[in-house]
């Protein structure tokens, strides 16, 4: 497969020096996205029509409910809702218990789509493939790329997914040394920086500093889930 490249966003990720350049990212992407589909993309035909077939995910439609414009909002979610009623109307003259299997399933997808996952889920894919390509085209990258505090688990996955689909298996054996070196370190840093946390509550260590953990509750739980706080 072939996947645009996307430098500088990542360029620009690595320098946040976030506990996971591909979460920074989606967050802000994310972020964009919102005002995106309740501004001028609600009268856009395609974009109609991905929303239309697609709906959003429970936890999409409460951050576009919370953005609070509730009549670009409306007016997707009223033609979403035909959408889903007419594909149910398919099986008016077809009995579902005949068709169950069919009736399932297609009942499954209209529950699992979101337009707006999808569209993240396309755009962190070129994310993911622009950081392989600059690992293996730039020195400095590469540099830059093994002294960073690695990727949360989901996206370290898909890294290590990137480079099993895109490299030749030289490069894929070393690529993949270097990323689990890497995420192994930040795991075993951040496991003493959320240690350290729980300790600060012993009162023998309340007048010790709090280094780097103040924030490691925040930041371990991203680093496990990819769900920034
Ligand atoms: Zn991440
Ligand atoms: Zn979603």
């Amino acid at each position: 497969m072939k996947y645009q490249l996307e430098t500088i966003p990542i360029w620009e990720s690595y320098e946040a020096e976030t506990e996971c350049p591909l979460c920074y990212l989606e967050d802000k992407f994310e972020k964009y996205n919102l005002s995106f589909f309740l501004g001028g993309s609600v009268m856009e035909p395609d974009i109609r029509e991905r929303v239309n077939e697609s709906g959003f995910c429970p936890v999409h439609f409460g951050m576009l409910f919370n953005e609070g414009n509730k009549l670009s909002l409306s007016l997707m979610t009223h033609t979403h809702l035909r959408l889903v009623l007419k594909k149910l109307k398919k099986f008016e003259n077809k009995p579902v218990a005949k068709n169950c299997s069919e009736f399932i399933s297609s009942l499954k997808i209209i529950k699992n789509e979101c337009a707006l996952c999808n569209k993240l889920e396309e755009t962190l894919k070129r994310y993911t493939f622009t950081i392989v390509y600059l690992w293996k085209k730039e020195e400095d990258f590469r540099k830059t790329f093994i002294n960073s505090k690695g990727f949360c688990l989901p996206h370290f996955a898909d890294c290590a997914a990137m480079a099993n689909e895109v490299l030749t298996l030289k490069r894929k054996d070393l690529f993949l040394t270097e990323l689990y070196q890497l995420q192994l370190q930040n795991l075993e840093r951040i496991e003493e920086e959320i240690l350290w946390f729980t300790q600060k509550y012993d009162y023998r260590n309340t007048d010790k500093p709090w280094k780097n953990s103040k924030d490691a509750l925040k930041r371990t739980i991203q680093k496990l889930t990819g769900k920034t706080m």
